[in-house]
């Protein structure tokens, strides 16, 4: 496993970091941090975790294994995280997480969960900036980072605002999304800050639905991991390039995809690059050229998450929506839309010739099919709750009445 110097902090972080976010038993906390062992034992030396991550059990499971990778003297890094908004609310946290991760110091801490552009300016202003420094005065934070859903040129200034206090930045960058995430990602690297990549496979997109991909697949690929890798890891930007596992099985057939995978000379990163807008068609290539709409609609962010809905051939209605409400950060759908003026001018410019209000009427359809089945299923548990209790109701009655008859 080669590592790469983590921007200015001088740190040597491995190429692959196992994302920490996946365990397909988190109860299991034993039988999961054999998984993260597994990844240590083949050079992976960057873990990332999160509190609630996996049942809130991410922590405890890669604190379990952290106490064995103790054992080995050997260098490893944790990173972790805190969404919370108040200063106040930071050291509880954090405490919580050296506890659960057997640690005296965390390598990498991050503010969390940035998806909007005013949520930084809105924490610094509550104090939790003053309060990361703090801790990393007393030791218990080794690097300040952040994890970030921003786009374009939306991060640039948000790093900024670190007044330098930032190190790192966890974004979620991949060979599907590049012309969003990788300004960000220069944008880190240029002020010497690491850059880790989350969704390096696409969040799924890539492996579930291989079939809308495969044209991308180079000579020698065995599968669509072998690609994306490659193309993160050719990112002269990217330090790190995380990778969930469930299990042993997939430490194994990631890292041998990685073992395989060879660096992209800069002209065949640009023909790949090339390669991915020609296949994507139909798909928003996320290029953000329908950024000025009149109203502030964030076209791009609809439009990403109906990319998830042309993979699932619009058979699952929830795909889109959680990609909304759970990524971006748009609970009502129809709501956020109902601003839209019709201009068109995000048509008029879309690089990609997208039907944009067609697909907002899909979504908005979706959207109502999804809350139709939600209240659907609640209507059903009430009624199974409703008749549970009418069935104890009787038994008890039958109960009592036997009881008079008895006596
Ligand atoms: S059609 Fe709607 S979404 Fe598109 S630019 Fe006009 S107002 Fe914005
Ligand atoms: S211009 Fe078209 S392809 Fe580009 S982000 Fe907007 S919708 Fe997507």
């Amino acid at each position: 496993m080669r590592q790469r110097v983590f921007g200015r902090t001088g740190e040597q972080t491995s190429e692959i970091g196992m994302g920490c976010m996946r365990f397909e038993a988190p109860e299991k906390i034993d039988e999961m941090a054999k998984a993260v062992y597994r990844a240590f034992e083949r050079g992976v030396n960057y873990f990332d975790t999160a509190p609630y991550y996996c049942n809130d059990k991410s922590e405890d499971i890669l604190g379990r294994a952290v106490k064995e990778m103790k054992k080995t003297g050997r260098k490893f890094y944790v990173a972790t995280k805190t969404g919370v908004g108040k200063g106040s609310e930071v050291r509880p946290q954090l405490e919580r997480s050296l506890k659960r991760l057997n640690v005296d110091c965390i390598d990498f801490y991050h503010v969390w969960c940035l998806v909007h552009s005013h949520q930084l300016p809105e924490r610094k202003a509550n104090g939790v900036l003053d309060e990361f420094r703090k801790a990393k005065e007393e030791g218990l934070i080794r690097h300040v980072c952040v994890s970030t859903h921003l786009g374009h040129d939306a991060v640039g200034p948000m790093l900024d605002l670190g007044d330098g206090l930032f190190e790192g930045i966890l974004i979620g960058l991949n060979m599907l999304n590049f012309n969003m995430r990788l300004p960000g990602a220069k944008a880190a690297a240029q002020r010497g800050m690491g850059v880790v990549t989350m969704n390096t496979l696409g969040g799924g997109l890539l492996t579930d639905h291989a079939a809308h991909y495969q044209q991308l697949m180079q000579k020698g690929d065995r599968c669509l991991v072998d690609t994306a890798l490659r193309f993160n890891l050719s990112l002269p930007e990217v330090t790190t390039a995380l990778v969930g596992f469930r299990n042993v099985a997939d430490v194994d057939s990631a890292l041998d995809a990685y073992e395989r995978v060879k660096i992209l000379s800069p002209r065949r990163l640009e023909d790949l690059k090339k390669n991915v807008i020609a296949a994507s068609q139909e798909f928003c290539t996320q290029c953000n050229y329908c950024r000025d709409c009149p109203v502030e609609i964030p076209i791009v962010r609809f439009m990403e998450a109906y990319n998830h809905r042309i993979v699932t051939d619009g058979k699952k209605p929830e795909a889109p929506i959680f990609q909304l409400r759970y990524h971006w950060g748009i609970p009502e759908i129809e709501a956020a839309l109902s601003a839209c003026t019709e201009c068109r001018h995000c048509e008029e410019v879309c690089t990609q010739h997208l039907p944009i209000l067609e697909r907002f009427e899909a979504l908005k359809k979706d959207e109502r099919k999804v809350k139709a089945a939600a209240e659907k299923k609640k209507q059903e548990k009430e009624k199974e709750k409703q008749e549970k209790k009418e069935k104890q109701e009787k038994k008890a009655k039958e109960k009592r009445k036997r009881k008079k008859q008895e006596a």
